[in-house]
């Protein structure tokens, strides 16, 4: 993650060298908040503005997988590409579908009929967790 960056030129401040470790090990979901929340323990000057940024660039880098949840998107540093998510409606928990290739097939079968680049795709469902359901 450190070198695509670096290759990129882009800034390397304290802040966001955090934030990659961070995102690097993390296995959850975080979203920007909980990531502040973390970061702020060691960093009490660091900004959300700093960490929506830095998860730009990392988005747009191809580091992170954005799981766009209306106002809220929660960042996947572990499996930075497309895959289905699981959302629980009760205790909010995002579980990792596995990776299935007709994933691939969608999107190649999108682009040849509607002749459409995809940027990103997003696969989610919503519903009640295991652990919720007892
Ligand atoms: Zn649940
Ligand atoms: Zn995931």
């Amino acid at each position: 993650m450190l070198t695509k960056l670096q290759d990129r030129g882009s800034r390397m401040t304290s802040h966001r060298l955090a934030l990659l470790r961070i995102m690097a090990v993390s296995e959850g979901h975080p979203n920007a908040a909980q990531l502040y929340e973390k970061l702020r323990e060691q960093f009490p000057t660091i900004s959300l503005a700093t960490i929506y940024k830095t998860l730009l660039v990392l988005k747009e880098d191809g580091q992170v997988f954005e799981i766009d949840m209306h106002n809220d998107s929660h960042y996947d540093g572990n499996k930075p590409y497309p895959h289905p998510h699981l959302i629980c409606n009760k205790c909010g928990d995002i579980i990792d579908g596995d990776d299935v290739s007709f994933l691939d097939a969608i999107g190649q079968e999108i682009q040849e009929k509607y002749n459409f680049q995809i940027a990103q795709s997003q696969l989610l469902f919503y519903g009640v967790c295991q652990n919720c359901q007892s």
